[in-house]
Parts: structure tokens; sequence; C-alpha cells
């Protein structure tokens, strides 16, 4: 208020102050001289006079306002490009094409060069594929959409080659694009050795433990016709905790092919009414212990589609698996696909136990589990979700979850057409 005040002239306060006194000053100015319809007359002009100012003051303030709010949001806008400028994080605005028009310091330095090396130069052609298919990112970084921490190689002007975590966010005009890459390579480092060591350690596991199993379906061949109760009880611990290890080693090995970059993806046209059938086929027993209702829908039937087998394998089976484990009994299960444009849609639904809404964040990180799961203790190793999400990245795909503690669940792969 006083800061308004402050920016009223004196005119302007004058009229103010003149308006509520208007009637009874001219009144007692006018009524003497003259008679009393001249005295209303001029009382009336007088009002129409001080009204028509009063109502130029508010326009003028107004202006006034609206020019203070222009002020304040450039001070804004300048004082965020000084966050930018300073911030340590690379930060650069790029074209829909990928050209880079601005960037702060930091850019310059993890770009290793000049800041006139820099301008002008394209984003995409200093990221590096790593054997994966980036024409799905670019895409999406070209058509505006928002990309949140995608890990991609990327070479400097030095020709280094670095990791980063890149960030690509709406920006105007909407040709353009903000980006922060923060260099990860030292974090990737680590993570590519940790990944070697487990990739070394499981691989060693894999002989004796398949050892162990062969020679577990020996004794229950040899023992066939005389085991006692006890023993068979015995033998089927072993044979189920065998079976838990081997999940563990595949689920090992395949996220430390994945995290390597060692998965050497090999694409091939599959039938995919075949392979879906191929995977619920492996799931029959548990299917029918459980009384499961499962309700398959492919559309069209028998489409061919070209993918990598082994990744689109680890993605439904892993998916299908969940929804099997996770499920009360006398559920039913959804699973579908279906092409739209030129995109495939895999659907895995279910009506179990659903997943807490505060477990939802972690949901496809390394061994989370969500607490109901742990509750209820059905065996699992909390790597299913994370190979998945790694293998729809690799085919260059986005997986979605809608789900409801109690209420099941519903996973959606979306996958291009190659
Ligand atoms: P796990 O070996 O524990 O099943 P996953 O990575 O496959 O590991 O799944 C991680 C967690 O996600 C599970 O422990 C469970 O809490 C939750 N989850 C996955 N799928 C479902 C589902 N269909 N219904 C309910 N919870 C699920």
């Amino acid at each position: 208020m006083i800061k308004k005040m402050k920016t009223l002239d004196w005119f302007e306060l004058f009229l103010i102050i003149l308006f509520p006194l208007l009637i009874p000053l001219l009144w007692w100015l006018v009524s003497p001289l003259t008679d009393t319809m001249v005295s209303l007359g001029v009382i009336f002009v007088a009002q129409i006079f001080v009204a028509f100012s009063l109502f130029l003051i508010a326009k003028k303030q107004r202006n006034r306002e609206e020019e203070t709010n222009v002020f304040a949001k450039v001070a804004m806008n300048s004082s965020f490009l000084s966050l930018y400028e300073r911030s340590p994080i690379p930060y650069l605005v790029i074209s829909h094409r990928g050209e880079i028009l601005q960037f702060n310091p930091a850019a310059v330095n993890l770009f290793k060069t000049e800041v006139s090396a820099l301008t002008g130069l394209n984003l995409f052609d200093q990221l590096v594929s790593e054997g994966r298919d980036l024409s799905v990112l670019l895409g999406k970084i070209s058509s505006g959409l928002t990309i949140n921490e995608a890990k991609v190689g990327f070479r400097t002007i030095a020709g280094d080659e670095r990791w980063v975590s890149l960030s690509v966010y709406a920006y105007e005009p909407k040709t353009q694009r903000l980006v922060s890459l923060t260099d990860i390579t030292t974090e990737k480092l680590v993570d590519t050795a940790k990944s070697e060591f487990v990739a070394l350690a499981t691989h060693q596991l894999r002989t004796p433990i398949s050892a162990i199993r062969w020679n577990l379906e020996l004794l229950q061949r040899y023992l066939k016709d005389s085991k006692t109760p006890e023993m068979e009880k015995y033998l089927h611990k072993i044979e189920r905790n065998t079976m838990r290890m081997i999940a563990l080693i595949n689920d090992f090995l395949s996220v430390s092919k994945l995290e390597s970059g060692s998965f050497a993806t090999n694409f091939e046209n599959l039938d995919l009414t075949t392979f879906f059938t191929t995977i619920t086929d492996e799931y029959t027993e548990k299917i029918a212990e459980k009384n499961i209702t499962l309700v398959t829908s492919y559309n069209p039937e028998n489409f061919v589609f070209k993918t990598d087998k082994r990744l689109l394998h680890i993605i439904v089976s892993n998916l299908v698996s969940n929804a099997v484990k996770y499920i009360n009994p006398n559920g039913r299960i959804d699973l579908s696909y279906e092409m739209i444009g030129n995109e495939l849609y895999i659907k895995v639904s279910d009506d179990g136990i659903g997943i807490p809404e505060d477990d939802l964040p972690k949901m496809f990180s390394k061994f989370f589990r969500a607490s109901n799961a742990l509750a209820i203790q059905a065996e699992g190793t909390g790597l299913g979700l994370y190979v998945v999400k790694q293998s729809v990245e690799k085919l260059g795909g986005s997986l979605s979850l809608e789900t409801a503690e109690n209420q099941g669940a519903s996973f959606t792969i979306v996958l291009p057409l190659l």
C-alpha cells in the first residue's frame, strides 16, 4: 500500500482527497452566487470531471503495476540466467535438430573446447551409441518430449569418450530445448567394474549349480520307487532351492550384461502369438495351482515383429511371472499385444496385491521389493523389473505402470517397429 501511494503524484493525491469534500465545498462556494439549479449543474459537471480524472488515475496506476511486473520478470530471468551461468552443471540450449545455440562455462569445460568451437556444433554428433540405437532418443528430443536422466556415451571435442546423464526439457521458443549434461563417467566405471565382477562370479557359479541339478535329477530317478515321504520332502526342498539359485544367477547375468553393454542384440523376425504362447506355457502349472484365469488378446494374430528374442523374452516372461506370483488365488491375468500405428503395445495386467503408492518411485531400482510383497514372503530377488526396464530401453521402447494396493498392477510396454 505504502509502495502504491509513493507512485501517485501530488495532483492525483489532491483529487482523491478532494472527491469526498467536493459536494459540500462546491455548494458552499457556488450556492451564495447563483440559484439552486445552476449550483447543482456546476456540482454535477465538477463531479464528472473528478470521476473522469480518477478513472485516468486508476488506468495509469494499472499500467505502472504492469510495468513493475515486467521489470520483476526481467530481474527474475536475469537472476536465473546468472544461476545457469554459474552452475557447475553443464547447460545447453539447442535447436530441435541438436545445434547448440547457447551454453554455460561448465558446458565448455565438459566439451573440452573453446567457446568459439561450441557455437553451431551439433550435440547429436557428440553422443555415442555404445551399441545402442540412439535414433529413438534423438527422435524424442526432436519432437519436444522430456528426457529424464538418460545415460549415454558422449565424445568431447578433444576426442575423449565419457558418460553423461542427459536431461532435456521444453524451452521457449518451442523449436528450442534446454539440456543438462552431468558427467557420470566415474560412477559408470565403478558400476562397470561391479558388473564385471558379478558376471565373473555368477559365471563361475553356473557350473557347480548345474552339476547339483543334474545329480539331483539322477538321484530322483534312482530313488523313484523307493523314496520315503521324508526323503521326498528333502529332495523337493533341494530342488526348489536349486531352481531359486539358477533363477538368481540368470538374473545377475542379465543385469551385468545389460549394464556393461556387452549384451549383443540380434534382431530377428518373431511370430508374436507363438512367442507369447511359449511364454505362457512355462507358467501352466503355477496358473493351475492358483486357479488363475488367463485372458489373452493378440492383435493382429501371428503378427511378425522384428526384435531381439532374448530381450523380449526377459520382458514378457518377467512380467507374466510377477503377475502369477503377486496375484491372489482365483485371480485374473490379462496378457495382450496390439499394433497401434508404428508401435507395439504389450500389456500385462493382474488383479493381485498391487503396489503401495509409497513404494512406486523405487519400483524399477535394483533389488527393490515392495513392502506388501515382502510381507507375503513371495520369493524374489528384486531384479526382475530392473532387468525389464533395461531391456525395454535397449529395444528403444518405454514402460509404464498403473497400480494401486490391493487392486492389481498393469504394466504397458511400447516398442517401436523397426
Ligand atoms: P521380485 O523378484 O521381487 O519379484 P521384481 O523386480 O520382479 O522382483 O519386482 C520387484 C517388486 O515389484 C516385487 O518385489 C513386488 O513388490 C513388485 N511387483 C512386481 N510386479 C508386481 C505385480 N504384478 N503385482 C504386485 N507387485 C509387483
